[in-house]
């Protein structure tokens, strides 16, 4: 049972709670759980709820219809996002794990961690005690192999994850691991499960092969129930009576524990199928379905591995699963977690050699996860653009809620806010001009990143309200532009243009409305406490909206040898090390023929790609148009900038936007 306790309980009333349970026969335990506090009651007490609930300092008391309580999603609503040092794993990200089976030397874990954080790994796995099936088999390194690991995490910027097989060995394992790994066949091994909950650091939980949903979250509850707040929960693959692979992946699990558990929940895909060649395919599988994450076997020589070696893939299979993981996450409304790479790291990997890394001065800092940057975004709490913030720059960041596009500008413009977030088209109802138009008053400011969201949009009312009792519909035109099929099926609702699509939610929220519905996002739903009516009501599903990162040029940021790729303007966490493959850029060209086809010839010349091109009407200058082109960069940066210098020559009020790297 878990009673949550009112913000602003006296120490008092605490003791007092203790003891009416103690007394109770329940054996008592205080928690930080999500943003409350909680008492955590165990054992074979019996209660009156009633009663309780009624005692001083209880805010509620979460009884669940389910055996878990902790781990429950009724307990609490939200994700949980789990953070080690500069990962997070949970929410809208994608995290992935990658390594070897087991670490078998010094040299070969530095190898292979260099190899996957190349690629976009973010931990390092790897295990250093082994419980393997035959005891005659390869048993691992033990501590030695732990400090080879932290070695290479240190120098690659990644925090690891690795097997503890006996409460005796966690204490000794904690300075040199940052999350615990509980293997498949320890799942149900409870007085590891107490020990290793009781230290606090976060836990991979994998599901045991023959367990059911209900024991596997019945152990992530001994974990929580026993200290730790940070569990995520690992779907490996399950006996069944296949047996061409090793183990079946039970893939519905992963949206049946989403549902029944705010845990993030991963993906083994190796141990899963045991075969190299079918790795790749279940692991975007499970991503579709909704993993959180994935935790990979990888090896620079498969062939020579001391265990596990027929399902680890080549380094080249693993950069090429990251590339798709990166091209599916959007569909799903997620993004691969991307996080920055020590520099030092970065010069080993230049160098090619990675046993050069004793020159490692691991300069990331671990447990530095808060971003206390400012970025402006105009609309409400759960708008389409904050969550592109988050995104971005994380849930940590701090948003600034502003009332239109001009205001972002101006926010980062004077300095209020160091980064803004923008949307500049949608690929449903096309370009947001405004924004546009502001780039060209506001030169000062340069885009700096770009980010696609993927639209859902939901039909979104009050708690008693459906399709019969609505008779008006609040939005942002967009969209009402990009539900036109839906709406069109209604032609008896009032539409109520407004700001933003949050700020339509908040309004019926506020002013507790049952005829007026709003067009916004699930976030928006949850954010005001409101129901969605109908969920996914946009035209196509394929609905994106592409964000820009806006930040203000700095005079005399600029690169000793000025090129225009380098704006001075600052760069969000996390893209600094990303090199700008495509531009935007906005002109005019004089009215005389073949003026357009000149400047386009300037980029076919020189192999630049061009991925969008559209006119717009110059206000005040009737029948004349402006150019917005999106155009790749070159990896020399001269050519680049030749062919800027000569486009300017055959343009009208040329303005380089910025440079930045695309978002698949
Ligand atoms: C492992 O991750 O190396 C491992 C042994 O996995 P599991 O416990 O899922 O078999
Ligand atoms: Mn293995």
């Amino acid at each position: 049972m878990v009673i949550v306790l009112s913000k602003n309980i006296s120490s008092h009333d605490k003791e007092q709670l203790r003891s009416f349970l103690s007394e109770r026969g329940f054996a008592v335990r205080e928690q930080v759980f999500g943003d409350d506090d909680i008492l955590g009651a165990t054992g074979k007490g019996s209660v009156d709820i009633r009663e309780l609930s009624l005692l001083p300092g209880v805010e509620r008391v979460a009884q669940t219809s389910k055996p878990y309580e902790l781990a429950s999603r009724e307990t609490k609503s939200e994700d949980t996002i789990v953070t080690i040092g500069p990962v997070k794993i949970g929410g809208s990200r994608i995290s992935v794990i990658a390594g070897p089976c087991a670490i078998e030397s010094r040299e070969q874990i530095m190898e292979t961690a260099a190899l996957v954080r190349e690629s976009g790994a973010v931990m390092l796995r790897g295990g250093a005690y082994k419980p393997r099936t035959s005891p005659y088999a390869f048993q691992g390194l033990g501590m030695k192999g732990l400090e080879y690991m932290k070695e290479a995490g240190d120098a690659y910027g990644m925090p690891i994850v690795t097997e503890v097989v006996s409460p005796e060995l966690a204490q000794q394992m904690m300075p040199l691991t940052d999350m615990f790994q509980i293997g498949a066949r320890n799942m149900q091994n409870f007085e590891l499960l107490k020990k290793v909950g009781s230290l606090g650091k976060p836990v991979l939980l994998k599901r045991g092969p023959s367990a059911t949903i209900e024991e596997w979250l019945l152990s992530a509850e001994y974990l929580l129930a026993s200290g730790t707040k940070d569990v995520i929960l690992c779907e490996r693959g399950i006996r069944t009576f296949e047996t061409y692979t090793r183990n079946t992946l039970d893939i519905s699990a992963i949206p049946v524990v989403r549902k029944l558990s705010h845990l993030p929940v991963i993906v083994d895909p190796s141990h899963a199928v045991g075969i190299r060649a079918k790795v790749s395919p279940v692991a975007l599988a499970a991503i579709a379905a909704g993993a959180n994450g994935l935790t990979v076997e990888v090896h620079p020589r498969p062939e020579e591995a001391l265990s596990d070696g027929p399902q680890s893939l080549y380094p080249e299979q693993f950069e090429k699963l990251m590339r798709d993981i990166e091209a599916l996450a959007p569909v799903v409304g997620k993004e691969l977690l991307r996080t920055p790479m020590p520099q030092t790291a970065e010069r080993i990997l230049v160098q090619g050699g990675f046993v050069h890394a004793e020159e490692k001065q691991a300069t990331h800092e671990h447990g530095e996860a808060k971003n206390t940057l400012r970025i402006a975004f105009s609309g409400e709490s759960g708008a389409y653009a904050d969550q592109a913030i988050i995104r971005a720059f994380g849930e940590d960041s701090e948003r600034m809620a502003v009332s239109s596009f001009k205001s972002v500008f101006d926010a980062v413009l004077e300095g209020k806010a160091r980064f803004g977030m923008v949307p500049i088209e949608n690929s449903l109802a096309g370009s947001v001009h405004e924004n546009y138009d502001l780039f060209i008053r506001y030169p000062d400011i340069a885009i700096v990143g770009e980010i696609k969201l993927r639209i859902v949009h939901c039909l979104i009312g009050a708690k008693n309200a459906s399709l019969e009792t609505i008779r008006i519909v609040r939005s942002h035109p967009q969209g009402f532009a990009q539900c036109k099929e839906f709406l069109d099926k209604h032609p008896e609702w009032t539409l109520e243009p407004t700001n933003d699509t949050a700020g339509a939610v908040a309004s019926i929220a506020r002013e507790n409305l049952t005829d007026t519905a709003a067009i916004a996002g699930e976030v928006a739903a949850q954010l005001y406490g409101l129901k969605i009516i109908k969920e996914g009501i946009e035209t196509n599903p394929l609905n994106y909206t592409r964000f820009f990162i806006i930040s203000r040029r700095e005079v005399g940021n600029e690169m000793e040898v000025p090129s225009l790729l380098h704006t001075g303007a600052a760069l969000p966490p996390g893209y600094e090390s990303q090199v700008p493959n495509k531009a935007s850029i906005v002109f005019s060209t004089p009215n005389e023929p073949g003026s357009l086809f000149a400047c386009l010839k300037i980029l076919s010349e020189r192999g630049i790609n061009m991925s969008k091109l559209e006119s717009r009407p110059i206000p005040g200058k009737p029948w004349r148009y402006m150019f917005y082109v999106d155009i790749s960069i070159p990896e020399e940066e001269r050519i680049f900038d030749l062919a800027m210098e000569e486009l300017k020559t055959k343009t009208e009020d040329f303005r380089f936007l910025g440079a930045y790297r695309a978002s698949l």
